[in-house]
C-alpha cells in the first residue's frame, strides 16, 4: 500500500489570512483531497510580538469561509498535536538536545551590539554578512564566564561548510544553495523559543507531512530545513515551493494591486467560489480550455506537476469576471442575502428588513444580477430605481427623447401598464413588444426612449426587469416629469 498523503498549512498568526497564503492552502488542500489524504492545519506562533489569537481567528474563518476544511490540527485535534507551537516547546527540546551533544549546534553568547559589528566589519572587507563563528568552540570556562556576565545564549546551528545543499523541488527541479553562503543560523532565540526553521522542521516530521507546498519565498529558508534535516537524520518531504504572486505590473502583489487579504474580498462582495476558482488559476494549469472550476473538480484535475514555474499574476479583470460568473449562476435568495448588508450600509434598507422590503430587493437582484461583477455594485444601481427625477445621461440620450413619436410612446407604454392585469417580468415584456406592433415602430424607436424616460441611461438591465421593480406609480411619475421637463 502506498503511504498516505499527508499536508499541512502552517500559518503564522500575524495578520489576517494573505491571498498567498489561501493559495498555499488551497493547492495543499487540493493534493490532499485529490488522494484521499489529510489536510493539517498547524499554528506557527513562536514569534511571539506579532502572533495574536485575532490572526489565528481571521485565518481560521477565512479558510472556513473559502471551503478549505482541514481534517487535523488546531480546533479539530488529532494523534500528532497539539497543533500551536507554542504548546509544543518540550517536543522541540528533544530534538535540540541531541543536537547540542552532538556538537551539530552550540550556544551562542554574542549581544546584539557585537554582532552588528561583526556584520560592520564584514560590510567594511566587502563579504555578505553572516554570523562570524565566534562561539563556535567556546570552552566550558568561556562559557562559564559568560554565564556569569548574565549573557543569555541563543543557539546556533553549526553549518557544515563546502557543502553543496540540494533540494529536489517537485515545482522547480534540483536546486542548489552552497552552505558556505549560509552562516550559522539560530535555531533557539535567547528566550528558549525556537526559530521557524527549526520548529518546521521537527514538526513537520512528527506529524508526518508527506509534502510541503508553500510559497517561493520559502525557497531560501527550505535550504536550512535540509541541513537540518540531515543533521538529525529524518527523512524529508516532497517540497514544492509556488511562484510568487505578482501585480499586472510584474511586481510583487501588494495592496496596489488589489485587496491583500482574504477577508477584505469577502466583505467587498466576493464569492467563495469565484477566490477558488481565481486562486487555483494562479500557478496551476488545467489541462484544457475551460476556465470555470467548482472546488470539486478542482480536487478531481489538480496535480503537482501542472503546477507552473513561471510566476502568476494576479488580473483582477479576471477575478471580477469569474466572480461575476458566479454571481450569475447562484439563486436569486442567495445574492439577496449576500446584497442587504451593503444595502444598509449605503442607507438603502434599515436595519430590520421586512418581506415586502426583502421582496423588492429580490426584484432588483433579478434586474441586474447579470451585470454584477461583485454583490457590492448593487449599490450603484439603487438610485436608478429610487429616484423619479430623471435626467437624460447626456446630450444623446435628450436628442432621443425629443424624437418624433416619442410622447406617443410613452402614452402608448403608459396606458397599456395601467390596463395590465400584473406588472411580472413577463408581461411587461409582452406589453414592450405589442407597442412595436401596434405603432409600427422598429424595436430600437419604442425601447431606447422608454429606457431614458424611465432611467435618464441609454444602456442597463432589461426594462421588463426594471418596470416591475418600479411599479405603475413610479412609472407614471417618470413620464410626467419627463413630459414636463425634455419633451418639446
Ligand atoms: N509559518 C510559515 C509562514 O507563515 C509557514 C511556512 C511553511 O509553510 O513552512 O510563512
Amino acid at each position: 500500500m502506498s503511504q498516505e498523503i499527508r499536508v499541512r498549512f502552517a500559518p503564522s498568526p500575524t495578520g489576517p489570512l494573505h491571498i498567498g497564503g489561501a493559495r498555499s492552502a488551497l493547492f495543499n488542500y487540493l493534493l490532499a483531497k485529490k488522494n484521499n489524504g489529510k489536510m493539517l492545519l498547524r499554528i506557527e506562533d513562536t514569534d511571539r510580538e506579532r502572533s495574536s489569537s485575532e490572526s489565528e481567528e481571521n485565518i481560521k474563518d477565512s479558510l472556513k469561509w473559502l471551503g478549505i476544511n482541514w481534517d487535523e490540527g488546531v480546533d479539530v485535534g488529532g494523534e500528532y498535536g497539539p497543533y500551536r507551537q507554542m504548546e509544543r516547546l518540550d517536543i522541540y527540546k528533544k530534538y535540540i538536545d541531541k543536537l547540542l551533544s552532538e556538537g551539530k549546534a552550540y550556544k551562542c553568547y554574542c549581544t546584539e551590539e557585537e554582532l552588528e559589528k561583526q556584520r560592520e566589519e564584514q560590510r567594511a572587507r566587502g563579504e555578505t554578512p553572516r554570523y562570524a563563528g565566534c562561539c563556535r568552540d567556546l570552552t566550558p570556562d568561556q562559557e562559564e564566564k559568560f554565564q556569569a556576565q548574565g549573557r543569555r545564549p541563543v543557539i546556533r546551528f553549526r553549518v557544515p561548510g563546502g557543502e553543496i545543499i540540494r533540494v529536489d523541488d517537485a515545482v522547480r527541479g534540483k536546486v542548489n544553495f552552497e552552505s558556505d553562503g549560509i552562516g550559522d543560523f539560530v535555531i533557539v532565540k535567547s528566550d528558549g523559543i525556537p526559530t521557524y526553521n527549526f520548529a518546521v522542521v521537527v514538526d513537520d516530521h512528527e506529524m508526518k507531512i508527506t509534502h510541503v507546498i508553500r510559497g517561493e519565498e520559502h525557497l531560501t529558508n527550505t535550504a536550512r530545513q535540509v541541513l537540518l534535516y540531515e543533521a538529525l537524520e529524518l527523512s524529508q518531504p516532497t517540497f514544492a515551493h509556488v511562484s510568487l504572486i505578482l501585480g499586472k505590473d510584474r511586481s510583487k502583489m501588494s495592496k496596489r494591486h488589489g485587496h491583500t487579504s482574504v477577508v477584505q474580498y469577502r466583505i467587498n462582495g466576493f464569492l467563495p467560489e469565484a477566490i477558488v476558482n481565481f486562486l487555483a488559476l494562479l500557478g496551476w494549469s488545467p489541462e484544457g480550455e475551460e476556465e470555470i472550476f467548482t472546488l470539486d473538480e478542482l480536487i478531481k484535475q489538480f496535480s503537482l506537476d501542472r503546477v507552473v514555474k513561471s510566476p502568476a499574476v494576479f488580473d483582477m479583470e479576471k477575478l471580477k469576471w469569474i466572480n461575476g460568473y458566479y454571481i450569475r449562476n447562484s439563486s436569486i435568495e442567495r445574492i439577496v442575502e449576500l446584497a442587504i448588508p451593503f444595502l444598509q450600509e449605503a442607507g438603502y434598507l434599515d436595519e430590520n428588513v421586512d418581506e415586502e422590503k426583502r421582496q423588492w430587493v429580490s426584484m432588483i437582484v433579478a434586474a441586474v444580477r447579470n451585470r454584477l461583477s461583485t454583490v457590492r455594485e448593487i449599490v450603484d444601481y439603487m438610485e436608478l430605481f429610487i429616484n423619479d427625477e430623471i435626467k437624460p445621461e447626456s446630450e444623446k440620450a435628450l436628442k432621443e427623447l425629443q424624437g418624433e413619436q416619442v410622447s406617443q410612446v410613452l402614452e402608448t407604454l403608459l396606458s397599456k401598464l395601467q390596463e395590465a392585469e400584473d406588472l411580472e417580468p413577463e408581461n411587461v415584456k409582452k406589453i414592450l413588444k405589442s407597442i412595436t406592433k401596434e405603432l409600427k415602430l422598429g424595436g430600437r424607436k419604442v425601447f431606447m426612449p422608454i429606457r431614458i424616460a424611465l432611467t435618464g441611461q441609454m444602456s442597463g438591465p432589461e426594462m421588463h426587469d426594471v418596470i416591475p421593480v418600479l411599479g405603475i406609480e413610479k412609472v407614471e411619475k417618470r413620464i410626467s416629469y419627463v413630459k414636463e421637463n425634455f419633451l418639446q
